[in-house]
């Protein structure tokens, strides 16, 4: 087993393809020193070492690849003239993380390895540049300081300690930059820094360059197992095991002086994508200098320095002598940069993301990468390469990641006013999109200001209408299936929950967050795809849908072969829908229309009555609203295939929970306020998901599926007279019984036929059913006999296989995560393992009875990349999603078919 790859010199032991081995940073470094780009020679220890470390421990990992290291410093010598530990010729070197992703800042790096005191010597004598030899010097103990020897602030409160003992020099010589510092303070540095470590950690800084090396090593395979590599690694799902690699690699030195100088660049813009040539650098400077922000860095293109030298109010004369651009300032080392970026995105056919050092007016590459970018510019890249001819229609909709679509839908927060906002808390980013507008506290107050963010603790159905009203919804308490969010994400309106350090007093109006006091009316900002809450008003843009966006989903569309449908309650959303690309709704909930003001309060009669007949007389009054509804969906629809569900959530979430309605109620039904308080605690359950809902409503009270069969069929006439064909899918939910099915199914039939007999007329309509009760699933060969088509319920199917509580699953689903008990929320994925055998085996079994069953998908799995792919997989016709999910389903469909 070879356990270190070397590269440099124009050949290399690894290449591109070996990024599970030599992590990304590694993998590339071997292909570009084989392509000819200028690389500093160095090796790769592999990442399966770092597995090894982690079960035998350091003096067995060094044992077995301290021949091979040893060997490749070796070749490293030889290509650079230079040794390792030698005082008059000193070779030092880098030793570099490199996991297979790339996981930005999260594990560490160490420079100019090698030094001690007497090696300083040598290379200053050696470079004839004593400044750059101390600055070297003093750069290596401040990182291998904080990297190995745990040198970081003591508290969150600290800065960093050797830092701390920089900024004491820099007052007491009165100046700003590092470059500023003289070489006798430079020394005086490092003899402070040594003397802090040994203080702090009771040893003398290592003076051996193996002692060292190994020591960098080593805290390289620990910062795998850091905090903050931790939590990166959990947030995205990135085993445990995969480790990292370590890269050694020869120093090139950017801080030689003005002829030297480091830098980052994008072969396009990763903000926007636009096919331009982009980074900064800064003259005589190291590492991470530009990305720290030490001094302000500089624009490498002429037009990119304008650009910036524009935003930063800065005139053009004191650009062009304070901060010119790299082309202007060495001409010739641009020209070279530029044709590696050109050269090496052709090679990865992707845009890149690249770091680059400058020795004495030499050019280096010490790292290239396909660059992270924004939804806008994964979209316009994508496009744009696949023009140049440089990707194929296949890996252009394979290259974007459909979550990050949510981004383009939603209008967003105009970049330049983020950068003056001041952020005070974050929650989670539920709903994504950017809202502006005034604190209210409560739903029936969202009307109150033009623009209004709805502030709860969290909210409830009864809240909808407010949620509907407001710019955005932000909770202190629920997940990202709180209800707030569920509701959110279907509005495709801005929503950030579970903000835990909002204190909420509702009776006061107030908010206040570490410490400071919002009250109703103020302003506020909610950035619902970071979950940043930002005080005060941010102005927003509208996103623009054409252009790129639409051929890359007109392309997406060419590939799938399962339909995407949406979940809509309303013409506007159906409407949204359609414009998103939607081919049918594969789901209508009914009860949304109720609950806004006029019809609640029939609903609540309707449920108050003590009689049929008093129930049949409310339902009266229902009947022409849910008509008018469903032939608005119908109508916004035009022919494509409408799934409506029967009243499915149970009765008491439509009645009055506070005492001033319940007496307006009382007063207008003419009752007294007891029978509504009776009928109230009446309807109360003790497990209400598991109670008296979904189809047990309309066996009990048949009148209310008799009503809404006449509204759905009813509507389907009017629109067949002005000439728009409909297919209503009348679906009936929460079965578990095949009985169940036949009562309703029995209702349904025997009220179509009285409709149809009175109008003279018929349409075609079908009878089917949600498949969300296990039991419905290990029955589907009988359900299927009897129903038209089966539509997977996985919100419920998911919490009735787990056994968790949608609603309280907050409490422990979190622990559950973090403990690794489950590696992903199942409300958010489906869960394959399990509850995806159980949509298998009702598929399969629903098509052995009847084989051309229509299946479908309406949880919100619907709108998930990776569950969108398992539908695919299980042969389902359809997957249907809330409206602006909907471009992201057509995207993963396609891509599940690719
Ligand atoms: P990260 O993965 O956090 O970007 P890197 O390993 O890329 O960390 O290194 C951090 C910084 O040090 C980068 O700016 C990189 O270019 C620079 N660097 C790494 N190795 C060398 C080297 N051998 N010579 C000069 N600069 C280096
Ligand atoms: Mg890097
Ligand atoms: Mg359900």
């Amino acid at each position: 087993k070879t356990r270190v790859y070397k590269f440099g010199n124009k050949v290399a032991d690894g290449d591109s393809t070996m990024r599970n081995l030599l992590g990304g940073k590694g993998a590339n470094l071997a292909e570009m020193s084989k392509i000819g780009i200028p690389v500093p020679p160095g090796f790769t220890i592999t990442t399966e070492v770092c597995t090894e470390y982690n079960e035998l421990g350091r003096e067995a990992v060094v044992q077995m690849i301290k021949g091979d290291v040893e060997a490749a410093i070796e070749n490293i010598e030889q290509i650079m003239n230079a040794k390792f530990g030698d005082k008059d010729n000193p070779l030092l070197i880098s030793v570099r993380s490199g996991a297979r992703v790339s996981m930005p800042g999260m594990m560490d790096t160490v420079l100019n390895l090698g030094l001690n005191d007497d090696v300083v010597l040598g290379l200053a004598e050696k470079t004839k540049n004593e400044r750059f030899a101390w600055d070297s010097y003093r750069r290596f103990i401040q990182m291998y300081g904080g990297v190995v020897l745990g040198m970081k602030p003591e508290s969150k409160e600290d800065i960093d300690p050797f830092e701390e003992i920089m900024e004491h020099l820099k007052e007491k010589r009165d100046i700003e930059l590092d470059t500023e510092f003289s070489i006798q303070d430079l020394k005086d540095l490092v003899y402070d820094f040594k003397d802090a470590v040994k203080k702090r950690t009771g040893h003398d800084f290592p003076t051996d360059p193996w002692d060292q090396l190994w020591g960098a090593v080593m805290a390289v395979f620990n910062s795998w197992n850091g905090d903050r590599a931790v939590y990166y690694r959990n947030m995205n799902g990135y085993p445990a095991d995969w480790g990292t690699a370590v890269n050694v690699q020869a120093m090139v030195y950017g801080n030689m002086g003005d002829n030297s100088g480091t830098g980052v660049c994008f072969t396009r813009d990763a903000g926007t994508g636009e096919n331009m040539f982009n980074g900064e650098y800064l003259i005589n400077a190291q590492g991470e200098d530009v990305v720290a922000g030490v001094r302000t860095p500089q624009q490498i293109t002429k037009i990119g320095s304008k650009r910036w030298a524009e935003l930063a109010k800065i005139e053009e004369d004191e650009r062009a002598e304070k901060y010119p651009s790299l082309e202007e300032l060495m001409p010739a080392i641009f020209n070279e940069l530029n044709e590696y970026q050109d050269k090496l995105e052709k090679h990865y056919r992707d845009m890149q993301d690249m770091e680059f050092t400058i020795q004495e007016g030499k050019l280096w590459i010490l790292q290239t990468r396909n660059g992270k970018r924004t939804g806008a510019a994964m979209v316009k890249i994508a496009k744009d390469l696949l023009d140049e001819g440089l990707i194929s229609e296949e890996e252009a909709v394979m290259s974007i990641e459909p979550n990050k679509l949510d981004e383009l839908l939603h209008p967003v927060f105009d970049p330049k006013a983020l950068k003056s906002s001041n952020v005070i808390a974050q929650g989670l980013p539920a709903s994504p999109g950017a809202a502006t507008g005034k604190i209210v506290f409560f739903a029936d107050e969202a009307d109150k200001y033009k623009s209004s963010i709805l502030v709860r603790i969290e909210t409830s159905p009864e809240d909808l209408e407010g949620m509907n009203i407001a710019k955005g919804i932000l909770t202190a308490r629920g997940g990202m299936t709180s209800h707030a969010a569920v509701v959110a994400r279907g509005m495709g309106k801005c929503c950030v929950s579970g903000a835990g350090a909002l204190k909420i007093d509702y009776k006061k109006r107030t908010l206040v967050v570490d410490g400071k006091e919002f009250h109703e009316g103020d302003w506020l900002s909610l950035n619902g795809s970071t979950g940043n809450i930002i005080e005060g008003k941010v102005a927003t843009v509208e996103p623009d849908l054409s252009g790129e966006f639409a051929e890359i989903m007109k392309l997406a569309d060419k590939f799938s072969s399962m339909q995407v449908r949406t979940n809509a309650d309303s013409p506007k959303d159906a409407k949204v829908a359609r414009s998103f690309g939607a081919q049918g709704i594969g789901l209508t909930r009914t009860e949304h229309m109720f609950f806004e003001v006029d019809r609640i309060k029939a609903m609540r009669e309707m449920i108050l009555a003590d009689t049929v007949k008093g129930r049949k007389e409310a339902l009266k009054e229902l009947l022409p609203m849910q008509r008018e509804d469903f032939e608005g969906i119908f109508e916004a629809m035009q022919g494509l295939p409408v799934t409506v569900r029967l009243l499915d959530p149970p009765l008491h979430e439509f009645v009055p929970h506070q005492l001033a309605t319940q007496k307006d109620l009382a007063e207008e039904m003419h009752i007294t306020l007891e029978a509504v308080k009776s009928k109230v605690s009446e309807l109360e359950e003790f497990n209400p998901m598991l109670g008296h809902r979904g189809c047990r409503l309309g066996i009990t009270y048949p009148e209310i599926t008799e009503m809404q069969t006449r509204a759905i069929l009813e509507a389907a006439l009017n629109l067949k007279e002005r000439g728009i064909e409909t297919i209503p899918e009348i679906m009936i939910p929460l079965i578990g019984t095949v009985a169940e099915f036949e009562n309703q199914e029995a209702v349904i039939r025997a009220t179509a036929n009285e409709v149809f007999e009175e109008r003279g007329a018929t349409v075609k309509y079908l009878v089917g059913t949600m498949i969300e009760i296990p039991r419905a699933a290990l029955l589907a060969d009988k359900i299927a006999e009897k129903a038209d088509f089966f539509s997977f319920g996985t919100n419920d199917l998911t919490q009735m296989t787990f056994g968790y509580s949608r609603d309280d699953a907050g409490k422990f689903l979190p622990i559950y995560l973090k403990r690794g008990i489950l590696k992903v929320d199942p409300f958010e994925v489906l869960d394959r393992d399990g509850v995806g055998q159980l949509v298998q085996l009702g598929t399969q079994r629903g098509r052995s009875t009847k084989e051309n069953l229509k299946v479908g998908i309406c949880g919100e799995h619907g709108g998930e990349p990776s569950s969108v792919e398992f539908c695919y997989e299980t042969g389902m016709n359809y997957v249907s999603c809330s409206p602006y999910r909907v471009p992201i389903a057509r995207l993963a469909a396609a891509q599940a078919a690719i």
